[in-house]
């Protein structure tokens, strides 16, 4: 079988962790604060704010750009469930917006039609599969309406927009190190920011709102990263640009074996966009979808579709009151989609592997 996920460790990770158990410094350290600095400078940011998982990093960016409760939030419908619920944590309302069918992120155009109607406190664009959002027309929208944006960069690792690297394009982001992600540290996230504000204001979030030695000032939580983790991520930042190069090789040799079949869309990159693969994702027409999926599964290659269903659809959230037809595109994409291998372990071999099996496919 070749697997559809596959994380990369070395003696490099063992011997960090090894080091940090023999410290006993195992939650909060020395080298939370490197990982934060060196993972922000990676991504062209100023501030990092390390914490537990990519869902309590947007819960706390959230809080630090100031959504409250009764504020209603635009975000896509088209993405992990983590992203709207965030939104719900603050006690704000998720309001969806339809995708770009090309893109699958989410479509300024159907972003503004909502901003034309209500007030909106903030937006989450999500870089889905590792591609990044429109951010151009995100922050156009932005100067226009007042809002502040907040990029869901969970699958977005190091993945460009026009020179620039995602996580402080908008006024902060989320990543999430969780161990299916283009780096790990097991479970893990960060904020981004350039905003010396928001900055401080996440540090609290993320440490029971603490601002000085025992000032508490707002109500934050605890949501830290531990320092073995930490460790662990800062083995995986110095690999972190290599493994990106061998997904955009991969992607990229997958895409021309399969770019003539008339059954399966491959990826489209638009001209100033990184698209860093943390998925690989066709869409497959014709209804073939799930029929494919059986057949790639029988002939050992693992696959996956993200996601199968939108978030409105959930039912936590028709219980919430959402329902009808919100964003169509969205509709579309859950029953075409299905995500390849594309991880930095593939083998020449897998790949041709793939693509032979794919061509032999009787549809
Ligand atoms: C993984 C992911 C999250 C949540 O990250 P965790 O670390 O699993 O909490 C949020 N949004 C998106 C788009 C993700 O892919």
């Amino acid at each position: 079988m070749i697997p559809l996920v596959h994380p990369i460790f070395g003696k490099e990770e063992k011997k960090i962790i090894n080091e940090v158990i023999d410290s006993r410094v195992v939650a909060s350290g020395k080298y939370v604060e490197q990982f934060e600095q060196q993972f922000a400078k990676l991504s062209n940011a100023k501030f990092g704010v390390a914490c537990s998982n990519g869902t309590t990093a947007l819960h706390a960016a959230l809080l630090a750009c100031g959504v409250k409760a009764g504020d209603k939030v635009i975000t896509t419908p088209f993405t992990f469930i983590a992203t709207a619920n965030s939104i719900l944590f603050c006690g704000a309302k998720p309001i969806f917006a339809d995708i770009d069918p090309e893109t699958y992120n989410i479509c300024p155009k159907s972003v503004e039609k909502i901003l034309k109607t209500q007030k909106v406190k903030a937006v989450v664009c999500v870089h889905l599969y590792g591609l990044a959002s429109d951010m151009g027309a995100l922050l156009k929208l932005k100067k226009k309406y007042k809002f502040a944006l907040i990029e869901d960069a969970c699958q977005a690792h190091l993945a460009g927009y026009n020179g620039k690297i995602v996580g402080a394009i908008g006024d902060a982001s989320a990543f999430s190190f969780y161990a299916t992600k283009n780096m790990t540290t097991g479970e893990g996230g960060i904020i981004l920011t350039n905003d010396k504000n928001i900055n401080s204001l996440s540090r609290q979030y993320i440490n029971h709102g603490r601002s000085g030695h025992s000032t508490h000032t707002v109500l934050g939580y605890n949501y830290r990263l531990t320092n073995i983790s930490a460790a662990m991520g800062i083995v995986q930042c110095k690999q972190i640009q290599k493994w990106t190069k061998q997904r955009i090789k991969n992607a990229s040799k997958l895409s021309n074996g399969l770019k003539n079949l008339d059954f399966i869309q491959v990826p489209i990159v638009q001209k100033g966009y990184t698209h860093v693969f943390h998925q690989y994702t066709v869409r497959i027409k014709n209804g073939l979808r799930d029929s494919f999926m059986k057949y790639l599964q029988d002939n050992g290659i693992g696959c996956g579709v993200y996601y199968p269903e939108v978030i409105y659809k959930q039912p936590l959230y028709k219980n919430l009151g959402y329902k009808g037809i919100l964003c169509q595109e969205a509709e579309q994409a859950v029953k075409e989609v299905l995500s390849l291998p594309v991880h930095p372990a593939l083998s020449d071999k897998d790949i041709k592997f793939i693509i032979n099996t794919i061509k032999d496919f009787k549809s």
